[in-house]
């Protein structure tokens, strides 16, 4: 079954101009000038996108799908999130992972509660592991998860510099990365380790003393929450100069806004390919309020509206989000061949269509 987008405007995320984007089942199969058939296809759904833009479906690289929360007691814990909530902030593709609390949440509810989503018609991945060290798995080993269970492309988030972490050294986030790297070799995956940044006084300078002490390469981490306060943001500028990834958190209690910190990062000349933001949706912040997830797409749309180029931005929710998820082939770009994950916006950004793996959801 084809169906064609016709007359968008495309941004790829780089910007196309006005494109039609033939769909073939769940993927992309063309993206050509208006009006311009290719032969021997036969038409069968024709959406107009006159006056709409397309974006690729924004991935979003941090959620707590099964609810995170609890550690405020039991009526602080978060419910699961739903399809619905997801796909209406513009997600099409997300990894869940656990969060602080291992004792009442599990790896196999994790997964299973990826499944679900994906029968929804969401792209799922998942990171194994928790806040703790050592990491919990579901084989006891992190490359043999890489290796036995599709859904699972890393490790995380590990907690550094927060009281609520198990206080890693320097060996053990390394032998985790190494182990998670090495899996992900083996298993074609991202093998990336995410790094939940606290509060503490000590911030990221450990992943400074990982990369000096280990051969380890620099894109096999991934800080998170690097807004968390300024300081924060001014080691993130220095690592993301030395060609580490980093990325921000979305929402109003994450610290420094989203739209500031990009502007921040962008003036102190940090390249915004080092650059992701995720929504952390369904963690606690420490006043006991829930991280929402449209609380991404929000942000994306202020940066926007302050002057941040459009293709950037996305590019940061999508084309980078992919690459680090080992992704890039088929998620967050608008090519043949790759996922058809489409948003379809109008003047005002407001989401008028989402298609999700070809599906208008
Ligand atoms: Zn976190």
């Amino acid at each position: 079954m084809i169906v064609l987008l016709q007359n968008a405007q495309v941004y790829a995320p780089r910007y196309l101009g006005r494109k039609d984007i033939w769909l073939v089942g769940d993927k992309i199969l063309r993206v050509t000038a208006p009006g311009e058939y290719p032969a021997g296809h036969p038409l069968v759904e024709i959406i107009s996108c006159d006056g709409l833009t397309a974006f690729p479906g924004v991935i979003d690289t941090h959620v707590h799908i099964t609810g995170g929360g609890g550690e405020q007691g039991p009526a602080s814990r978060i419910p699961e999130i739903c399809a619905r909530e997801i796909l209406q902030a513009g997600v099409t593709t997300i990894c869940g992972l656990l969060g602080a609390d291992r004792q009442t949440r599990s790896l196999k509810s994790l997964l299973a509660k990826a499944k679900a989503l994906e029968c929804e018609g969401i792209s799922t991945f998942i990171y194994a592991g928790s806040y703790e060290v050592p990491p919990v798995t579901f084989t006891g080993d992190i490359a043999e998860d890489l290796l036995l269970i599709d859904k699972v492309i890393g490790i995380g988030e590990i907690a550094i510099s927060d009281y609520r972490s198990s206080h890693p050294s320097v060996s053990d986030i390394t032998r985790i990365a190494s182990a998670a790297h090495l899996g992900g070799m083996i298993s074609a995956k991202a093998g990336l380790t995410v790094l939940h940044v606290g509060d503490g006084r000590a911030g990221m300078l450990i992943l400074d003393r990982i990369l000096r002490s280990s051969d380890l390469p620099v894109k096999t981490l991934l800080p998170t929450h690097v807004n968390r306060n300024r300081e924060l943001l001014m080691q993130a500028v220095r690592y993301a100069k030395s060609g580490g990834n980093i990325d921000l958190t979305s929402g109003e209690k994450a610290g420094i806004p989203v739209a500031q910190a990009i502007k921040i990062l962008l003036r102190k000349g940090v390249s915004s390919e080092r650059i992701t933001i995720s929504s952390d949706a369904g963690g606690s912040s420490p006043d006991g309020s829930v991280c929402e997830i449209s609380a991404l797409y929000e942000d994306i749309i202020s940066a926007i509206r302050i002057g941040i180029p459009t293709e950037l931005v996305f590019s940061m929710v999508t084309q980078n989000a992919a690459e680090r998820i080992g992704q890039s082939a088929k998620k967050g770009c608008i090519e043949p061949g790759a996922d058809a994950d489409i948003l379809l916006l109008d003047s005002e950004y407001n989401i008028q269509k989402v298609i999700a793996m070809g599906k208008e959801m």
